[in-house]
């Protein structure tokens, strides 16, 4: 086969596990798909799933799903894994006894499934083009959304300029929309809310705001406090969680929780971050945690940004807390403990030659993430390390590169891939904090149309099969790359900065 066999499906429950078996069983394998048992069971009951493909030394993993709602990277792990499995394309030369690729499809399977059987209640009836065409509406709905807090937040930042107190700049922003997310936006209103906080000339905040405002929303009088990514599925009820089982009834009661008191839009069903007791994957760290304590001891309620700035992040819910209880000690979520675990064990095995984390959107790898500290170390005293800073470079280096050839071939457009992204240097996320552990782990933000969960969907060839394709050419380079510098990953080595500046190497064993 000369091509990858991809198809354009959004998942839902029955669809991912019928895929999965359906890859399992492929009469068309030239590559055994090895079922293993679950890698952990989320709190509501459902399995964390671990499949695995070949059988050499160097173990590649590539997880799905942390963000239940970034429906495309489960929609990837288990295509990559069709393909790998078929050995379509680039595939064909996958040697098994050199790799083992390890997929855990999916992290979050209660945030997946609650995104995905919310997004078939609506769209369940809609044939492929009706799909797309929706999926493209959400898209334009979903930027609207961001231009709203987009243009306002500017408004308010040349406001701090222009009044002369640049320093109030972002506090002011956040406390804007911490009281002003359940209200109309209106010039006057604007106007209002400035004099509650500012000693500043009535008239000349009058003629600025409404100058602004003319200039960028010419065509509104009014903007409203709806989210329209958010109203378009505001038929949804929680009846779209069917009972099947034990875990889909505990799924269904958490979920009920989380809605009963009305203080998020049930849209966000379908666009749900977090698992069911409404704790966000990435969030559920420790360094976050504290960052998240230290805000609302200035803020209070803290909420998501940006078109999705109505839903608080301070008690469980869509977005998400970073742990069950704020008020007492840091806990990792099932779905993490099982995730750290099983990298760990990888690890201890020296099994571990590469981690892909793969989330929604934004067309970016995430590197090892480099710290200013590091830097001034080594030209102080010297530091001993290995080569995890080369590998990590040269496989991101090299898989952006193949994307890069990829969008080039399809689109005619150069330098149109994916950016490497090494910061942040302080940690929040727990992709973050794997960035740091592991030699070579990486947060792939897969599609660059975005918009979570289904903006990749809304254009077909431009952007969810050039995704797909793109990701496993580079997916087939990672592998190549890995042949060749695999005999670094256990060597040290020495470096330090004499009095000229000049670096030095020395090699060391480990
Ligand atoms: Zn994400």
């Amino acid at each position: 086969m000369t091509e990858y066999n991809i198809k354009y499906e959004i998942l839902d429950y029955d669809k991912f596990y019928n895929r999965l078996n359906n890859i399992c069983q492929n009469p068309k394998n030239k590559n055994k798909v090895t079922k293993h048992d679950p890698i952990g069971y989320t709190k509501c009951g459902f399995p964390i799933e671990h499949y695995s493909i070949g059988h050499g030394p160097m173990h590649i993993v590539y997880m799905g799903g942390a963000h239940g709602n970034e429906i495309i990277s489960v929609d990837y792990v288990t295509q990559l894994m069709q393909n790998i499995a078929e050995g379509n394309k680039d595939f064909q030369d996958f040697n098994p006894s050199e790799f083992t690729i390890d997929f855990l499809p999916c992290q979050n399977p209660e945030g997946f499934f609650t995104t995905t059987y919310a997004l078939k209640s609506i769209m369940s009836s809609m044939n492929e083009k009706e799909i797309e065409e929706f999926c493209k509406k959400y898209y334009s709905l979903y930027r609207e959304d961001d231009q709203v807090v987009l243009n306002i937040n500017k408004i308010l930042r040349i406001f701090c300029e222009e009044f002369d107190i640049p320093s109030v700049k972002e506090d002011l922003i956040t406390i804007f929309w911490q009281k002003s997310n359940n209200k109309d936006l209106t010039p006057k209103y604007m106007i209002a809310f400035l004099l509650i906080f500012f000693n500043v000339d009535k008239e000349k905040l009058a003629n600025f705001i409404n100058n602004k405002w003319q200039d960028l929303f010419p065509d509104k009088k009014t903007i409203s406090h709806i989210k329209k990514h958010q109203e378009i599925f505001s038929n949804l009820t929680l009846d779209c969680i069917p009972l099947k089982d034990d875990a889909h009834r505990k799924l269904k009661e958490s979920l009920t929780k989380i809605y009963q008191n009305g203080l998020f839009p049930i849209g966000t069903l379908a666009n749900f971050f977090s698992n069911a007791s409404g704790i966000n994957l990435n969030d559920n760290n420790e360094y976050y945690f504290q960052d998240l304590k230290k805000k609302m001891q200035t803020y209070g309620e803290i909420y998501a940004g940006y078109r999705d700035n109505n839903i608080l992040k301070t008690i469980p819910g869509p977005a998400g807390i970073p742990t069950s209880n704020l008020d007492g000690r840091f806990e990792y979520t099932e779905e993490n403990k099982a995730l750290l675990s099983f990298l760990e064990n990888q690890d201890n095995k020296n099994e571990n030659y590469a981690f892909i984390n793969c989330h929604g959107t934004g067309g970016m790898l995430y590197v090892y993430p480099v710290s200013d500290n590091d830097l001034s170390l080594a030209h102080t005293q010297g530091v001993t390390r290995d080569f995890k800073f080369y590998i990590n470079g040269q496989i991101a280096n090299e898989y952006t590169k193949k994307i890069s050839e990829v969008y080039e071939e399809e689109t005619g457009k150069s330098n149109s891939g994916y950016k490497i992204v090494g910061f942040p240097n302080h940690i929040s996320g727990v992709g973050d904090v794997l960035r740091k552990k592991y030699i070579a782990s990486f947060l792939l933000e897969l599609s660059k149309m975005g918009g979570n969960p289904i903006a990749p969907y809304g254009d077909k060839t431009g952007n969810y099969y050039l995704t797909m394709n793109a990701n496993m050419s580079a997916a087939h380079q990672m592998m190549q790359t890995i042949k060749k510098i695999a005999h670094l990953y256990n060597i040290n080595y020495f470096m330090y900065y004499d009095d000229n500046g000049k670096v030095h190497y020395e090699q060391r064993k480990k």
